[in-house]
């Protein structure tokens, strides 16, 4: 093994303002794993043994982000750099933070503080030196996930940990070493003390990897699926015959597997989208199957709750709820383009495309096809001719929202029509009459219309 590599030019030049200080300064963390797996590094992150006032010091443009920890952000030509002073960590006796940290002037003592061994690997700047102590680079050639010492005391002192190890089983497609492995069913009371915000972090990672079901299987395999998300887990065993051979929680894992894998939302529901059907199975003696009726409403229930429990953005909820509450929808060709427009309506058209990709990855869930063939599939060629005649309404410029109609309130209101509820009932009126009927979109008639249901409405 070379015992040298090329450091990325901005932290060379970056590493003489510590240098010529008699600072020593080393890249640690995902980037130098990343440079081994030929992976491009998110982000660069740096070591050094000069205190975090020191660095704030040395450069103009510093944050101090975790100032506690001994992290500052430094901002370098046009790179964000996080810089961590080389630390010692004592006692974790609540598995979250430790005890005490202290400042260390040794880079080995500040790698063995680091989760796995392929995550503790430095290399000297400017001249490349890589430090190993604990066969990173071996690990990495081997494709094994590894704690750096005894897993079961790693585990116990940062209950994340387990999370990170299967977050990077799915990153990269790792194995995980049998004795790490084995260590996450004894360390889940560590995991259980785990503040929600640091598991979600973890979760959008899995989510996004390119393969979510390898660490959804291993947390299932550990104990991590129920302890976090105990309602995947007891979709185990709920079977579907009749509709698909897979049971409920095997059909979620290949969604979310054939889902796009950059698109977090439409992951998510994929995951997600039947997360309702242990609650809502019923044996049908007529039908000689399963039947899950309202599932969708079910699932997404229960999918607003988990992500609440785990923090996520109200908005972010409301957008996966949404696609899973309207991912049953049932196209058939002998739909009027008025039932296009009201369906392209209630799906709202800026989650239209996100919609067709969950049902996408669903169907390929279920005949097996692939996200590729999906398209060919009679399903597929349905939801294909969908999305040409929902882009048929849009280029001919349907009203798709009370917005688009050709009177607003205060057309009304100069018309004779009081502002307040009924008004908004009469818009909702004429939007519907839009909908049906895209070439009444006419002030001069929306205002006779709207005088109509004005004079049936106030008559009642
Ligand atoms: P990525 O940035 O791709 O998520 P990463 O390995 O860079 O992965 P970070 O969270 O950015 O992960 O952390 C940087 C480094 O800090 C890690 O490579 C690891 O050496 C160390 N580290 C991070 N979190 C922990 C932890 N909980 N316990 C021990 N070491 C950790
Ligand atoms: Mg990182």
């Amino acid at each position: 093994m070379k015992d040298n590599m090329r450091p990325p030019a901005v932290l060379k030049d970056l590493s003489v303002f510590f240098t010529r200080k008699g600072f020593s300064v080393y890249m640690v963390g995902g980037a130098v794993r990343d440079f081994f797996l030929r992976r491009e590094a998110e982000d660069l992150d740096i070591a050094t043994d000069a205190t975090p006032e020191q660095v704030i010091s040395m450069f103009r443009k510093v944050i101090p982000t975790g100032i506690e920890h001994g992290t500052v952000t430094i901002l370098f030509k046009g790179k964000k750099i996080e810089c961590t002073t080389f630390r010692t960590e004592k006692g974790y006796s609540d598995s979250r933070h430790p005890d005490s940290i202290s400042f260390s002037s040794s880079v080995e003592e500040d790698l063995s503080r680091r989760d796995f061994t392929m995550n503790a690997i430095a290399v000297r700047l400017p001249d490349g030196k890589i430090v190993d102590p604990f066969g990173g680079r071996q690990a990495i050639k081997d494709r094994i996930i590894k704690t750096v010492g005894n897993p079961v005391e790693r585990f116990a002192e940062d209950g994340l940990r387990p999370v990170r190890c299967v977050r990077f089983a799915s990153q990269t497609g790792f194995s995980v070493d049998g004795p790490t492995l084995e260590s996450i069913p004894v360390c889940l009371s560590a995991t259980a003390n785990v503040s929600m915000e640091r598991i979600r972090d973890e979760f959008i990672k899995i989510l996004l990897s390119p393969k979510p079901s390898t660490a959804l299987r291993l947390m299932e395999k550990t104990g991590l699926l129920e302890l976090i998300l105990p309602e995947a887990a007891s979709c185990r065993g709920v079977e579907q015959l009749g509709f698909h051979k897979d049971d409920v929680l095997d059909h979620m894992l290949k969604a979310c597997d054939s889902s796009d894998p950059g698109n977090f939302n439409v992951r998510a529901a994929a995951f997600f989208h039947d997360i309702g059907k242990p609650l809502c199975q019923e044996w049908s003696p007529e039908k000689e199957r399963y039947t899950f009726y309202n599932h969708e409403k079910k699932s997404a229930e229960i999918t607003g709750k988990i992500m609440n429990r785990l923090r996520f953005s109200r908005k972010t909820i409301q957008d996966v709820c949404h696609l899973i509450e309207m991912h049953m929808f049932h196209y058939e060709p002998s739909w009027s383009d008025a039932a296009v427009r009201r369906f392209t309506v209630k799906a709202g058209i800026e989650s239209i495309p996100d919609l067709f990709r969950l049902r996408a990855a669903d169907s390929a869930a279920t005949s097996g096809c692939g996200p590729d063939g999906v398209y060919r599939s009679p399903e597929g060629m349905l939801l294909r001719e969908l999305e040409k005649r929902i882009k048929k309404e849009v280029d001919a410029n349907a009203a798709l929202s009370v917005k688009d109609l050709a009177v607003n309130g205060s057309d009304l209101m100069k018309a004779g029509i009081p502002a307040g509820p009924l008004m908004g009932k009469i818009l909702d009126e004429l939007f519907a009459t839009v909908l049906s009927d895209p070439g009444s979109n006419k002030k001069d008639r929306l205002l006779k219309i709207a005088d109509a249901f004005y004079r049936k409405l106030s008559e009642k």
